[in-house]
């Protein structure tokens, strides 16, 4: 079979199974899924990203971040995914190595059953939510391409929803600030400033000598005190802050409660919500939260967590890591569905690898390309 027909073979049947369930997903079942006898393989490499400049958030600066590529081949296609592991998140590219050592897809038949393929890769260890990730985007993007469709697609959403994605400017000084926000403020429509160290209204005050942006700021828990943190976001909202992202510590439970509902501004959780296990907890403390691809482990919880967070009446943000465009794009799928994105991490580095999802006049612009809508710069 010609490499072309082989394609069109694979779609009609994947697209077929998709429809009446003609694959087999039990591990413990018969090999029959389309490719006979094939097995998915799984292989991956380091890959450094450089940032254009050094980001500083209220904890630390930094000036690259570790980052692990993985490819999924199966059907004559292959998909991409990739774990991002700033140091806050507490993994590193050695243990997302190690993590993808203990993965076995050749258990599964193929890579459409992605409940039970993520259930077993889950159950590999309790952490690891990047290297678990960087397997559910790779399958994602692989399924997509053997249907021939963008996640956007498959899931319902309109492309043309998706929001304008916010631009961050780290923690410096305010002369360098400037700088920074004269250099990006005519190409988005709303800008992210980090805040929580002992310069909140001078960085304000800087982004606001330059541009009347709507802007959201992120705190990285760097607030201690419950009436001075409200205070500063009534001052925040006079200057045209729209949302406030992670005020106070994970362990203020309470105070964060009481900042939430008395705060004019959308409270939204980052580092308290890790995945959809912690959405529950937050009810009342939060109005929002912040889901991220490398915290959660990867589009499927995304996508859950997307759903509950709505049925539990908050709003929604998709953020990132420093990440190449693999992973922004596959975030960038469900971004028709949520309040706010955070989708520039790929905007921040000198080495992406890959073209994805474009920002036009600010907006996110999801192409038609299948999967994750990705195509690799140079071989990987
Ligand atoms: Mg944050």
């Amino acid at each position: 079979m010609s490499k072309q027909n082989r394609r069109d073979f694979l779609k009609t049947a994947s697209l077929a199974a998709l429809g009446i369930g003609l694959l087999g997903c039990d591990n413990n079942g018969p090999f029959i899924g389309i490719g006979g006898s094939e097995r998915m393989k799984l292989s991956w490499t380091p890959y450094e990203l450089k940032l254009a400049h050094p980001f500083g958030v209220s904890s630390s600066t930094r000036t690259t971040t570790p980052d692990v590529l993985v490819k999924i081949s199966y059907g004559g296609e292959t998909g991409y995914g990739e774990a991002a592991t700033p140091p806050y998140l507490g993994q590193s590219t050695k243990s997302v190595e190690a993590f993808l050592q203990k993965v076995d897809l050749g258990r599964f038949a193929d890579p459409f059953c992605l409940e039970d393929i993520m259930a077993y890769v889950n159950q590999l260890s309790p952490g690891d939510s990047a290297a678990k990730a960087a397997v559910d985007i790779a399958l994602h993007d692989l399924v997509g391409k053997l249907i021939g469709q963008p996640w956007h697609r498959l899931w319902g959403y309109d492309p043309a929803k998706a929001p304008s994605t916010t631009f961050t400017i780290g923690i410096d000084t305010p002369e360098v600030v400037r700088e920074k926000t004269l250099e990006c403020c005519n190409r988005f429509n709303i800008l992210k400033v980090k805040l929580g160290r002992d310069n909140d209204k001078e960085m304000i005050e800087a982004v606001r000598s330059v541009t009347d942006l709507p802007l959201a700021v992120d705190v990285n828990q760097g607030w201690s005190e419950r009436f001075l943190a409200l205070d500063m976001i009534y001052w925040l909202k006079e200057q045209g802050v729209v949302m406030v992202e992670q005020p106070l510590p994970v362990s203020r439970v309470y105070d964060t409660a009481w900042l939430s509902e008395r705060s004019p501004l959308p409270v939204f959780a980052d580092e308290s919500v890790q995945g959809v296990k912690d959405l529950m907890r937050i009810k009342g403390v939060f109005t929002g939260v912040n889901i991220k691809l490398m915290k959660c482990g990867g589009l499927r919880e995304a996508h859950k967590m997307v759903d509950i967070a709505r049925a539990m009446g908050m709003k929604v943000m998709l953020g990132c890591m420093t990440e190449t465009s693999c992973g922004i794009s596959a975030a960038a799928q469900l971004s028709p569905a949520v309040d706010f994105a955070d989708l520039d991490g790929n905007l921040l580095i000198t080495n992406d690898c890959f073209q994805g999802v474009e920002v036009e006049k600010g907006r996110l612009v999801l192409g038609d390309r299948p999967g994750i809508g990705i195509k690799p710069l140079s071989s990987l």
